[in-house]
């Protein structure tokens, strides 16, 4: 199965911090898991994107929220930036590759601005949660592509095998 995969989860450093995310290497992770997540990519075909690379913005980078979760959705730095064109066009090619290439389904990192699928930050930059989600994630969603997030492997390899 085609499943499009946040760069930094793969190991690219293309965090904000200018590190990556990498399930294989995170001690935060069991080595059962890590396992888990080998097959997956192993046994599938992957395609890789950081929408925020994608949409203009540079390794490193200040960090962004979103400040606005609805349309017209605002996006600032923590120097108060606007940079919401910058995640609305990373967000589109996201979208693009799925379509170009038929991909139904993306295993994306959690809480982040463009990729987070179930809770991101406030806007406040003061560490708070909320249940909202990245604005990549929800267009990806908006059109019908299911979206997991790395702590959710179980699911992801249920949801693969429930469509082979
Ligand atoms: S935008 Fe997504 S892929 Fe890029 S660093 Fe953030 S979480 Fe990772």
């Amino acid at each position: 199965m085609k499943i499009l995969v946040s760069s930094c989860l793969l190991g690219e450093d293309v965090r904000y911090d200018g590190n990556n995310s990498n399930i294989a290497l995170n001690p935060k992770f069991k080595f059962y898991y890590k396992e888990l997540f080998m097959d997956i990519m192993c046994e599938n075909e992957i395609y890789s994107i950081c929408p925020e690379v994608a949409g203009g913005l540079g390794i490193p980078r200040n960090k962004a929220e979103i400040k606005n979760h609805s349309k017209p959705f605002v996006v600032a730095d923590e120097l108060n930036n606007d940079i919401t064109i910058n995640f609305l066009l990373g967000a589109k090619k996201a979208l693009d590759i799925c379509k170009e290439n038929d991909i139904k389904v993306a295993l994306f990192k959690s809480k982040s601005p463009s990729c987070g699928n179930n809770e991101v930050y406030d806007g406040t930059f003061n560490g708070n949660l909320i249940n909202e989600m990245g604005l990549t994630a929800r267009l990806l969603e908006e059109n019908g592509i299911k979206v997991f997030n790395e702590n959710e492997l179980d699911n992801l390899k249920k949801f693969i095998k429930s469509r082979v």
